[in-house]
C-alpha cells in the first residue's frame, strides 16, 4: 500500500500562447498516468479550460486513478500565480490583490508561482499578499526554490510542487506530496487549506 501521492500542479499544453508546439491535454493525460501520479493541474497562461473540456477529460479519466484539477497560471502586473479550482478566467495583467480578490470568487486555491524568479515571480510581495500556499518549481534553480521554502514556513504556508512542463518529458520534475490517498478535486484542494502537503523537486 502507497503511503505518498505525487500531484503535478504546474503543467502546460498546446493551448499555452508560448507553447504551441507542447503537448495536448491528451498527451498530458496519458504521460502523467504513466508516471503513477495521482493527480494534475493542467496551468495555461491565462487560459482555464472549460467546464465541457474539464467533463470530458473527467469522463476520459474515469478508467485512470488520475485526477485533473482546473487551473490557470495567471499574469498579474507583478508576477505568476497558479490558481487551482478556477474554471473562469481572471482578467491579466491586473494587480495581483485584484487578480486574487477575483479569482477568489470561486472556491480556489492561489499559490505563488516561483515566487523568487526575479522576472515572473512576486518576490517579497508574498508576504502581503492573500496566499493558500507557495510553490517548489521544477524549471528554476534550486536556491529559489530553497528561498522559497524558507518563506513559507515563515508564513506558516504549505509549500507545493509543480515542474513547469512545457514538455511531457518534465512532467512530475517537481511534485506536491499528500499522505493521504485524495479522492476527489475538493478533497485536494482541502489538503492544502489543512496544510497536510509539501513540495518537493524530484529531478
Ligand atoms: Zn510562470
Ligand atoms: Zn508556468
Amino acid at each position: 500500500m502507497k503511503n505518498e501521492y505525487y500531484l503535478d500542479f504546474h503543467i502546460h499544453s498546446n493551448k499555452s500562447r508560448d507553447n504551441k508546439y507542447g503537448p495536448s491535454i491528451n498527451d498530458i493525460i496519458f504521460h502523467s498516468i504513466d508516471l503513477d501520479l495521482r493527480g494534475i493541474a493542467i496551468t495555461d497562461h491565462d487560459t482555464v479550460l472549460s467546464n465541457n473540456q474539464i467533463n470530458q477529460y473527467q469522463t476520459y479519466n474515469s478508467k485512470s486513478n488520475l485526477l485533473v484539477i482546473p487551473g490557470c497560471e495567471v499574469t498579474t502586473t507583478l508576477g505568476h500565480l497558479i490558481i487551482l479550482g478556477l474554471t473562469v478566467n481572471v482578467q491579466p495583467d491586473l494587480p495581483p490583490e485584484i487578480a486574487i480578490k477575483q479569482a477568489r470568487q470561486e472556491d480556489v486555491i492561489v499559490i505563488a508561482a516561483h515566487p523568487f524568479d526575479p522576472k515572473y515571480g512576486l518576490g517579497e510581495l508574498i508576504f502581503e499578499l492573500d496566499l493558500d500556499a507557495i510553490e517548489i518549481n521544477g524549471r528554476r534553480p534550486s536556491q529559489w526554490n530553497l528561498n522559497a521554502k524558507s518563506a513559507a514556513k515563515i508564513l506558516h504556508l504549505p509549500t507545493v510542487g509543480g515542474s513547469d512542463a512545457h514538455s511531457c518529458v518534465n512532467i512530475g520534475n517537481a511534485v506536491t506530496v499528500f499522505k493521504r490517498n485524495v479522492q476527489s478535486i475538493d478533497d485536494i484542494l482541502n489538503e492544502i487549506r489543512e496544510k497536510r502537503c509539501y513540495g518537493k523537486r524530484i529531478r
